[in-house]
């Protein structure tokens, strides 16, 4: 099984990812963990990468289609993987097509997690406080001015991926506003409705339909 979730900063990516690790058996690789990673641990791709990441812009194409495409050659990851932060630009994702079909391989699908603008707003600042309230540390980007950088990058860049992918016959769309359990069962409906690459069109769950849905 290997899946793209897709959504912008706070859509809950995260959160299925793991539930998705736990049922299938395979990895979440989410290039904001090696990233940051990277940055603790003080590589030369962790300083070039450090100040961008907390000014909330994206880094370089070729430096996270790099580190994703030598990730996915690990063994832990042969029985597939979602990928969660990435690709995040139309020349990320071509680059992934690239490589998987390099490599033989091919999506079972991708996964939109909608979400409306405010709500989004309102997670990321109950999520803060929450990291506050117990003492954990907080990510540099997890602060209300970068967050509108953040959203910004996903906007401008990562949007174009729901069409890009949509005309691909990759993209399922499942409503990110409902509670978590729902969400994951409706990506279970999604997973079993669609398992071939490049199936059926566009399918979509739910029925996400405010003014300020982010999409493409
Ligand atoms: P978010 O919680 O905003 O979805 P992530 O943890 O996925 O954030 O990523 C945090 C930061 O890491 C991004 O703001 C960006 O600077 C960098 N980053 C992560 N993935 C990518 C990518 N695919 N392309 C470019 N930059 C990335």
């Amino acid at each position: 099984m290997r899946l793209i979730l897709l959504g912008p900063p706070g859509a809950g990516k995260g959160t299925q990812a793991q539930r998705l690790v736990a049922k299938y058996g395979i990895v979440q690789l989410s290039t904001g963990d090696m990233l940051r990673a990277a940055v603790k641990a003080g590589t030369p791709v962790g300083r070039q990468v450090e100040k961008i990441m907390a000014s909330g812009s994206l880094c370089p194409d070729e430096l996270v289609v790099d580190i994703i495409g030598q990730r996915i050659d690990a063994p832990d990851a042969r029985k597939g993987f979602i990928l969660d932060g990435f690709p995040r630009t139309v020349p990320q994702a071509e680059a992934l097509d690239r490589i998987l079909g390099q490599k033989r391989l091919d999506l079972d699908a991708v996964i939109e997690l909608r979400v409306d603008e405010d709500a989004l707003i309102r997670r990321i600042e109950t999520r803060v406080a929450e990291m506050k309230a117990k003492g954990e540390k907080l990510r540099d980007d997890d602060n209300p001015e970068v967050l509108h950088k953040r959203l910004e990058a996903y906007r401008q860049l990562t949007a174009p991926l729901i069409a890009y992918y949509r005309q691909h016959g990759m993209l399922r769309t499942v409503n990110g506003m409902a509670p978590i359990d729902d969400v994951t069962v409706a990506i279970d409906r999604v997973l079993a409705a669609a398992p071939a690459a490049g199936g059926r069109q566009g399918a979509q769950q739910g029925t996400p339909s405010t003014k300020k849905e982010l999409s493409a």
